[in-house]
């Protein structure tokens, strides 16, 4: 047996045993996807600008403008990109009956698009964006027409004020309802999932955190190390597609089938 299905089989056990299995995923499920990770060395759309000071709630305030700018090119570069095995790993374990939510860092759509039902989108989605003003809700592709059809490149609501991405912004706090679900999964949860994500950015720093301390366990599925890693019950830091492929097939060898 390799060192990598020994401790997929381990997580398997795990899962078996667990009442409740919940997964906490960060930018590193979405890699496969072809998303970096801007916190990772700058490629791509993040090589020239400094996403803390452009997705600023006060740059969307000050200079909408400049901040959709920004934000059409980001948009562009999600839009299209598709779910990969992680992902439907993840929805297949829930179909099985084997996880209870995915909690997500996330704004990329994808854990949705893979067929997971009970997702907790921490920091929002790019799914839908809203008035501030009138609380009007528009889906991505309505967004991306308004966009396109403003003079200066701003979409905006039926009132005329910008549109805001349904996405947590530097400086902006998480939403509390959201943020509380979260931690009631985490609380609940005898098996905590953590995957794709350096476990260092709050709230997910603390969510690993909050399942501990309610006597529950931790796997971490993540290359790099983490801040959790000496309390994680299976640490596997390989590759999050075969991780997670390894696992599905140690859980069909145990369920016979
Ligand atoms: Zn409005």
């Amino acid at each position: 047996m390799s060192a990598l299905d020994t401790e997929a089989a381990r997580l398997a056990q795990l899962i078996r045993e667990a009442q409740t299995v919940i997964a906490l995923t960060g930018a590193g499920i979405s890699v496969p996807s072809g998303i970096p990770d801007f916190r990772s060395p700058r490629t791509g759309l993040w090589r020239n600008v400094d996403p803390m000071e452009v997705a600023h709630i006060d740059v969307f305030r000050r200079d909408p403008e400049r901040f959709w700018d920004f934000y059409g090119k980001r948009f562009q570069t999600l839009e299209h990109k598709r779910p990969n095995r992680a992902h439907h790993a993840l929805a297949e374990l829930e179909r099985a009956g084997l996880l209870a939510a995915v909690i997500t860092q996330n704004i990329d759509q994808l854990h949705g698009r893979a067929g997971t039902r009970e997702l907790i989108e921490v920091h929002g989605t790019i799914a839908r964006s809203r008035c501030l003003r009138c609380g009007l809700r528009f889906a991505l592709a309505e967004v991306r027409t308004r966009q396109a059809a403003d003079v200066r490149g701003v979409p905006r609501c039926d009132c005329g004020n910008p549109l805001k991405p349904d996405v947590v912004l530097f400086g902006e706090y998480l939403q509390p309802d959201t943020l509380a679900r979260a931690e009631r999964l985490a609380t609940g949860a005898d098996l905590m999932l953590c995957i794709g994500s350096s476990l260092e950015v709050y709230p997910v720093a603390e969510l690993p955190y909050m399942t501990l301390a309610a006597g529950g366990r931790i796997a971490i599925l993540t290359q790099g190390s983490t801040p959790f890693d000496s309390y994680a019950s299976v640490r596997m830091g390989g590759d999050v597609v075969n991780d997670l492929e390894a696992l599905l097939a140690a859980l069909a060898l145990e369920s016979g089938s």
